[in-house]
């Protein structure tokens, strides 16, 4: 089975320079960039110092991301790169496998591990649906531009990160009980950033000097899940608890918050 990671990770203030020479890199003269309004007027400066085209989108959703294909698919676009949050970026890599093009993750948040995996993540009617997708041969997190985003959506990336210790625990019970195949490497490279950040959480914990160490947690997630082809090390019940509310009608709170919670309470289950 070929497992498909980033080729190309940058986790440092101005690695948004970086974006150039990873395109030169991969061969791509005619990408595009997938954004959102609110993004694109933030980062006026930086997206139009690119040259770069790029598409707007509106909100996270399947139809959305069709739109988008249907729009760029008799051009020649041989690459997409996503830069936003976490709504942009699933939108962004379902164009880009759609199209079969390489996808660059340019994630202006670290809300959660959506920013370097194969998953796409939508609510459809309040409901949520994943979609198989290419995992991003590029992560470009400027920790600049991710420093301003709103504190809540860093505290969302930390909470699901965290969620890897009680997904993991589960896949092992799984693999116990049920005889389902279990990877201790995918499940290794999930858990060790989260259990680092635990170890931190009664001492010198720094939500900036931190962020680093969030973000490689949460790149390292996306890894292991192409590594396994599934969200296994990375969702267990907490996930399915985030999920039961969100069906509920009460998942008014970040993906992030909903999990951490849930991590929380199973973890005590433990
Ligand atoms: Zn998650």
């Amino acid at each position: 089975m070929e497992v498909k990671i980033p080729s190309f990770v940058y986790i440092q203030r101005g690695a948004f320079g970086k974006l150039k020479k990873v395109l030169e890199k991969i061969g791509s003269e005619n990408p595009m960039i997938v954004t959102d309004p609110v993004v694109s007027e933030i980062l006026k400066d930086r997206i139009s110092g690119l040259g770069i085209e790029k598409i707007l989108v509106n909100e996270a959703s399947i139809l959305e991301a069709r739109r988008v294909v249907l729009s760029l698919s008799y051009s020649d676009v041989d690459a997409i790169i996503g830069i936003g949050g976490g709504k942009v970026l699933d939108v962004s890599k379902v164009v880009a496998s759609e199209l079969n093009v390489p996808f660059l993750s340019v994630p202006t948040t670290a809300s959660h591990d959506g920013i370097a995996s194969p998953v796409a993540s939508f609510k459809e009617g309040g409901k949520p649906v994943s979609i198989t997708t290419k995992a991003p041969i590029a992560v470009i997190a400027d920790l600049e531009i991710i420093e301003s985003c709103p504190r809540r959506l860093i505290h969302s990336g930390f909470g699901d990160l965290i969620s890897n210790i009680t997904a993991v625990k589960d896949w092992r019970l799984s693999r116990d009980l049920t005889g389902e195949s279990y990877n201790e490497v995918a499940a290794s490279i999930a858990t060790i950033p989260a259990y680092l950040l635990i170890a931190k959480a009664n001492g010198e914990f720094d939500l900036i000097k931190d962020l680093e160490l969030l973000l490689r947690g949460l790149i390292m997630s996306g890894v292991a899940i192409a590594m396994v082809g599934s969200s296994r090390p990375a969702s267990g019940a907490e996930h399915k608890f985030s999920h039961a509310l969100d069906y509920l009608g009460y998942g008014n709170a970040t993906h992030g918050e909903q999990v951490g919670l849930g991590t929380i309470i199973f973890e005590f289950m433990y």
